[in-house]
Order: structure tokens, then C-alpha cells, then sequence
């Protein structure tokens, strides 16, 4: 199944809070790129690339990136998913966080092609809920308390406290939000390398009477040694994150010990198959690990929550619904309840967005696909709904109407429908239409688009 389109487009969210801020940097939105992967049947899978300047990877050299590595997929067989990206590494070094978006996007063409969830592509569901950790960023101690409380209000139970290096401020703000939170409440804290080695042992002795499950990141990147110390200095659970920074890093943490756990991220990992083996590495090395902060739109989250689900050793709350921090968000479906998320797909993005993947909804599609599951763990239920089958639903007349959101339906984005509209004969005229254009489209395509593919040359 040929790969015949990729599609990138940048996806920038504002944060509800425009003060958002944490020892690295401060940003009122977070920034990444969707990338699209559509095989030669319609099926289109999605992917999110984050960008991330403390991981390297700003906005620009993200995009770069994945010009250069998108551009050689046409042609490719969709499904060799491992062939592609280890063609991939070879042609580039680094740049996770774009590879990231291909490797997604690939899985997801695969499920979506296959009609299972993603996870069932890394041995199926084995765990269906996950409570989930939620940042509070770098404010005053009183003004992080304040946020707690809202937060806890909604039924969260585990938070991850911004600290940014200074002793006595830090462990203010671990004790404001402990006694604001009282004793049930799991509080972890990140200090994202602000520490010495020294400074962040007495720091995190100061803050374990307030009860803290988990430190991420005190010193650091470079500074395993410190690390370590650390590690083995405090009573409390130290985690690696930006450390974590690729597989190969991964290995060295848990071969040498140099923490007791280790945050995985699809983003910096990589993608799904690079962090399923990172898992699988921390088990065998008894190294604890969990899902880190994923933050970005819902598709972000399906992705890396899809593979939580297959991921049965995960020890503490993950981070899976930073998407709720965000606004404008073109995918919906994943919903916060009492601080749980359930398993589930995110699905099309709401009427009338500008960018971003479209497809076509309708509550009866299981219905009227006599009982073909096109589903991905991102997809709508109809996400395998072509053009043509919208068509045939209305030549029939199986349906007194169909919801149309928008229309990608596995084409190119000249192909929109919006709004949502009952299908009369105006519909089905306009409809006849755009597949006459979507014909024309792939007439006029390129025709080195049809020759058999030699191989990853950028
Ligand atoms: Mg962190």
C-alpha cells in the first residue's frame, strides 16, 4: 500500500494560561507541526511533532526536518513501518522529535487501515485508565497553591511542581501546596536541570517530610554523575527526563543506575516504537518508568496513551492530558474525569478549523459500512470513509442525512466541505463534483509518484 502524500502543517496552541512558565523558559503557546501520511487507498494517518528548544529542536529546524525526511516516503509501502524508519536514522541523526511525527503517523495509517486501535499494534490494551499528573508552573508558592486547589476541585489527585532552583523558595512552594492539598494529595516535583548536584540533595531532603513521590530532572543533562549522587543521596523516587533524551541514552541510565526512574515521551524518544522499546529496556534493567508530560494537541496524547495502554509496568500517573492546558485544540474525544483519563481516540477536528486533518463523521457509519471498523486510536469512527462511499451512501439513500464536519475524505485539502449539511441533490451535486476533482488530482499527479521506490535519499 503506497504511500502517495504527506502533508505538514503547523500547529500552534495557546495555553489558558498566558503566564505559563518553568525553569527553561516561558511560553504563552505550544508549537509543533501535524504531519499527515496518505496511502494510495485514501487512508490518511496523523501524527504530531512537537518542538521543543530545550531538547534542540526549535519550531524551524522541526519543520526542516521533516521537509527532508517526509519527502521520501512517497512511494514507500506504508506498511513496512520499521523498514521506513530505520531508513530514517540512517539518513539523519537525532531530530526525534520529527521522526516522532512520521513514526505516529505511520502506526496510525497501519490501525486505521487495519480498523484496531493503535495499541493493539503493541499487543492490545492491557491497562485502560490512567491518572494523570498535571503541572503546575513556576509562580509564587501562594499562586501555586491557588492553581492546586483548582485543579484538585476537578478531581485531580497527582501534580507535578515547577521549581526552578532556589532552596528555601522551592521547598515554599512544596509546603503551600501540601497545605493546601493536605495529606491524600501525590505531589512530585520537577526542577528541569535548575539544581547542583549539592543544592538539589539539600533541596529534596528539605522537601521529603511534605511527602514527594517523585523528582525529575535536578541537574543537569550532562551531568550523570550528579545525577547519581543525587539518586543515591535522598530517600525520594529520582527521575530522569530531559536526560531520557533517546534510546541509546535511555540504555545508559539503566545500565549504569544512575536513576531510579525514567520519563518516557514519545516526542523526545522518538516516536511509539522507539519508547515501546524504552520500556522494555527500564523493565529489564529494573528501572522504574511512566508516560512524562506530552504536551501538544489530543493527538499527542491518543498516541502516547494508546501505547500506556500496552504498557502494563508503568509505575506512577502519567502525563497524558496537558491538552487540557491548551485552547484551540483541533481534535476532540479525550476527556478528564475525576482526574482519570479513559482509553480512547480523538477524533476530527471541530467544524470550520482552519488547519489540520479533516474527515467525515456520521453517527450511523458502523451502520452503513455493514460493520467494517475503520478505526484508528486517533480516528473518527469514519475516518475510512472516502469520497466515493459518501456517494454511494447517498445514491442509495441508506440515511436520511449524514453530518458532514469536514471533508477531507483522503484527498487533498482543496477537497473541504464545510459545515454540516443534509444531503439533498444540491449536496450530492457538489459531491459529484469533488470527486470529479479529486480524479483530476490524481491524473495530474506527478508521475515519478508511480514508480516503484528505491530507497531513503533526502
Ligand atoms: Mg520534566
Amino acid at each position: 500500500m503506497k504511500i502517495v502524500e504527506t502533508l505538514i502543517e503547523e500547529t500552534i496552541l495557546p495555553r489558558k494560561d498566558k503566564d505559563w512558565k518553568f525553569a527553561l523558559a516561558a511560553s504563552p503557546v505550544t508549537q509543533g507541526w501535524t504531519v499527515s501520511i496518505r496511502a494510495e487507498d485514501g487512508t490518511v494517518g496523523y501524527g504530531y511533532a512537537a518542538t521543543m528548544n530545550h531538547y534542540g529542536a526549535p519550531h524551524a529546524a522541526v519543520k526542516g526536518a521533516l521537509d527532508a525526511l517526509c519527502k521520501p516516503l512517497i512511494g514507500r509501502d506504508s506498511r513496512n513501518i520499521a523498514g521506513i524508519l530505520d531508513d530514517l536514522d540512517r539518513v539523519m541523526l537525532g531530530n526525534n522529535l520529527a521522526k516522532c511525527g512520521i513514526d505516529c503517523a505511520l502506526h496510525d495509517l497501519m490501525a486505521r487501515r487495519l480498523g484496531v486501535p493503535v495499541c493493539d499494534l503493541f499487543g492490545g490494551a492491557a491497562v485502560r485508565e490512567f491518572p494523570s499528573l498535571r503541572i503546575l508552573p513556576i509562580k509564587s508558592p501562594a499562586d501555586m497553591a491557588k492553581n492546586a486547589r483548582a485543579l484538585a476541585d476537578r478531581g485531580v489527585q497527582y501534580f507535578k511542581i515547577k521549581i526552578h532552583g532556589e532552596v528555601n523558595e522551592d521547598v515554599e512552594r512544596v509546603a503551600a501546596i501540601r497545605a493546601e492539598l493536605g495529606p491524600k494529595a501525590h505531589l512530585t516535583i520537577d526542577a528541569n536541570q535548575s539544581y547542583a548536584a549539592k543544592d538539589a540533595i539539600r533541596a529534596l531532603n528539605l522537601m521529603a517530610p511534605y511527602g514527594i513521590d517523585l523528582a525529575e530532572q535536578p541537574v543537569k543533562v550532562a551531568d550523570l554523575a550528579g545525577l547519581k549522587a543525587v539518586t543515591q543521596a535522598v530517600p525520594i523516587t529520582i527521575e530522569a527526563d530531559e536526560a531520557a533524551y533517546s534510546l541509546d541514552q535511555v540504555m545508559i541510565l539503566v545500565r549504569e543506575r544512575i536513576v531510579d526512574a525514567i520519563s518516557l515521551k514519545i516526542t523526545k524518544l522518538g516516536g511509539l516504537r522507539k519508547t515501546y522499546a524504552a520500556a522494555q529496556i527500564c523493565d529489564a534493567g529494573g528501572v522504574k518508568y511512566r508516560m512524562g508530560a506530552h504536551v501538544g494537541p489530543m493527538l499527542l496524547a491518543a498516541h502516547a496513551m494508546q501505547l500506556a495502554a500496552a504498557l502494563p509496568g508503568i509505575w506512577y500517573a502519567s502525563e497524558l492530558s496537558e491538552f487540557d492546558a491548551l485552547t484551540e485544540d483541533p481534535w476532540e474525544g479525550l476527556n478528564l474525569v475525576d482526574g482519570v483519563l479513559h482509553l480512547g481516540r480523538c477524533r476530527v477536528p471541530a467544524d470550520d478549523h482552519e488547519p489540520g486533518p479533516e474527515h467525515v463523521v456520521s453517527d450511523h457509519a458502523e451502520e452503513v459500512r455493514g460493520g467494517h471498523q475503520g478505526v484508528g486510536d486517533a480516528g473518527g469512527p469514519c475516518g475510512v470513509l472516502g469520497l466515493e462511499v459518501v456517494l454511494d451512501l447517498v445514491e442509495e439513500r441508506h440515511l436520511a442525512g449524514l453530518e458532514l464536519r469536514l471533508g477531507d475524505l483522503g484527498e487533498p485539502r482543496h477537497l473541504r466541505v464545510r459545515g454540516r449539511a443534509r444531503l439533498g441533490r444540491r449536496r450530492r451535486s457538489g459531491l459529484k463534483r469533488q470527486t470529479r476533482r479529486a480524479q483530476s488530482f490524481r491524473d495530474t499527479r506527478p508521475r515519478s509518484l508511480d514508480k516503484p521506490y528505491d530507497g531513503v535519499a533526502c
